[in-house]
């Protein structure tokens, strides 16, 4: 059967691409290599009766817009608010920032007056940063590269919007571009922990540090979830991160799409420079006009297209594109509930994330292990505990306990330096999930007594289960240089491939990682040449 479009990948991106193509009224075909559909927005049920989000576990990005044209909630998309941060600290104190204004106003003044009012003013000024760069989520990049005057005049449009900002909105845009998230923070703010906490969310599915410039924009990116200012915005899925992938594969469906697991994509057929299918690794064909991958270039173009389909310097960009995975996840089954030290027993401050990012110090330690080939001996983490706000997905009076954990270099290496083989991730796994537990420990000394079953997915295991290379989040770094018109590489970041009618569609294109559906739509739209 001929299709109009197969996309390559039935990750949340794929599935967005899909439905808006098949909304379109095209014949469109998804192709996924596991059993189950979602990518890295995936809930499994990995111990019976423990249903976990197995890598994304908040949602924060998903696009408006594709919750509104696709109706997810009707096909059984449900966010719940995830109400603040609990940041327990060392000394057996803590910081507890929360979704009510004025109670976190309240808390920050008790570790600094100063720092209270400068929230406020923070807040505001990360929301015209916010406004400036959120249309940029949905637009293609214009191609610097290129003569094409319509690409000119969008970046004409951008610097017209960013000479309407006030001079004070403007230098913190440079400043964002330019500085290390510890840097920027530290302009407004004097508490070590308030920083520490604030600057981890710079350098989620990075190989960096909070003090390494750039990392003050990865800070923005991770806050235009909180500018849609509802608390959708920021949010657990009910069923897990899967949930969010099934509703818009449900839609695709009723659009008329054909989705088939369990099909893994070898090849990419070309003929005369032009894609005309894609081959399975059991040799079956299928044949379409169009072809979109949501897999990321070292697949795409590395492994499914010959050498020959591809101009070299495209092929030297591609292999220059950083994966450098530097995160790991630990999910727990608990038979009860942690009991942090800072605020004993069960309570609201277990509903939201639980940040171990107790010192700018700490961070950029842990980071410093990393940069010498070791997991951190002590791991920033961000933890949720989802089966508090949606019993189903754990059996009664049990958790699930989910934390994301950095750093974990993709990339392992001797005391004296050596590159490990890749597979030593399978000899320190268990070492990397005990170093979990026992930093967790040190904050709530119960957590051991409470553990049911651990699974611990290092960086090698997110490339192998989930064909994330080197087990980048975010199908590479989010780094300014691979930003934009620079996603995945200069020249290309218009979802367009040097071979016609091939198209990207995942995060590896702009506006990179996360749920957030942009990738997807934006691909499609390109495709329908909207
Ligand atoms: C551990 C972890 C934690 C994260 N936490 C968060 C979070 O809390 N919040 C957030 O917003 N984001 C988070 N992210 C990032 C976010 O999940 C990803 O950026 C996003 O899900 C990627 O979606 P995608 O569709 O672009 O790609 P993917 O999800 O990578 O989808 C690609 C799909 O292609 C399939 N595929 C691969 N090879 C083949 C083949 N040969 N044939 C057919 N199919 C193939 C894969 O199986 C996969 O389903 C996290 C990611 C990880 C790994």
């Amino acid at each position: 059967m001929k299709y109009d479009a197969i996309v390559i990948g039935g990750g949340h991106n794929g599935l967005t691409c899909a439905a808006y193509l098949a909304r379109a009224g095209r014949k469109v075909l998804v192709l996924e290599r596991r059993h189950v559909l979602g990518g890295a927005a995936v809930t499994e049920e990995v111990f019976p009766g423990f249903k976990f989000s197995v890598c994304s576990y908040v949602v924060s990005l998903l696009r408006p817009e594709i919750i509104r044209d696709l109706d997810l909630p009707r096909h059984g998309m449900e966010l719940l608010p995830l109400d603040g941060t609990l940041t327990p600290m060392p000394n057996g104190d803590h910081l507890w920032r929360v979704n009510d204004h004025e109670k976190t106003r309240r808390e920050i003044a008790r570790h600094s007056r100063l720092d209270a009012e400068a929230y406020d003013e923070y807040g505001r000024a990360m929301i015209e940063m916010g406004r400036f760069a959120k249309p940029i989520l949905s637009m293609t990049p214009p191609d610097p590269t290129s003569l094409d005057p319509r690409g000119l005049l969008e970046l004409l449009a951008i610097g017209k919007r960013f000479r309407g900002m006030s001079a004070h909105d403007r230098i913190n845009q440079v400043q964002l571009l330019t500085m290390s998230a510890a840097d920027f923070l530290d302009q407004w703010f004097e508490t070590d922990v308030l920083k520490a906490t604030m600057s981890a969310s710079g350098i989620i599915g990075t190989f960096l540090g909070v003090r390494s410039p750039g990392t003050a924009y990865v800070l923005l990116h991770h806050y235009m979830g909180e500018i849609d200012g509802s608390f959708r915005s920021w949010g657990l899925s009910r069923g897990g991160t899967g949930a969010v992938s099934n509703a818009i594969a449900d839609a695709a469906r009723r659009f008329g799409a054909e989705i088939r697991t369990e099909t893994p994509v070898a090849k990419i057929l070309t003929r005369n420079g032009k894609a005309t299918g894609v081959a399975l690794e059991n040799g079956d064909e299928f044949h379409a006009s169009t072809i979109v991958s949501s897999v990321d270039p070292n697949h795409t173009f590395l492994r499914w297209l010959d050498e020959k389909d591809l101009p070299p310097d495209f092929i030297t960009a591609v292999k220059r594109y950083k994966y450098r995975g530097s995160s790991g996840k630990v999910n727990l089954a608990l038979d009860g509930l942690p009991d942090f030290t800072c605020m004993p027993g069960p309570g609201p401050h277990l509903r939201g994330a639980i940040s171990i990012s107790p010192g700018v110090n700490y961070m950029e330690r842990a980071y410093d292990d990393a940069k010498y080939g070791r997991f951190s001996r002590r791991p920033y983490m961000d933890i949720v505990i989802p089966s508090l706000t949606d019993p189903s997905v754990a059996p009664p009076g049990k958790h699930v306990m989910s934390c994301f954990v950095q750093y974990a270099p993709y990339e392992l290496r001797t005391a004296d330096g050596r590159r490990q083989p890749a597979d030593e991730w399978d000899r320190q796994r268990e070492a990397f999930g005990d170093t979990v537990i026992d930093t967790i420990a040190e904050y709530a000394p119960n957590i051991r007594e409470r553990i049911l079953h651990r699974q611990v997915l290092t960086p090698l295991d997110i490339e192998r289960d989930f064909g994330l290379t080197e087990g980048n989040i975010f199908q590479g770094e989010l780094t300014l240089e691979q930003l934009f018109f620079l996603r995945p590489v200069p020249g290309w970041a218009q979802y367009t491939t040097p071979v016609q009618q091939l198209y990207m569609c995942g995060s590896a294109t702009h506006p990179g990682g996360g749920i957030m559906g942009a990738p997807g739509k934006n691909a499609a739209e390109k495709i329908l040449g909207k």
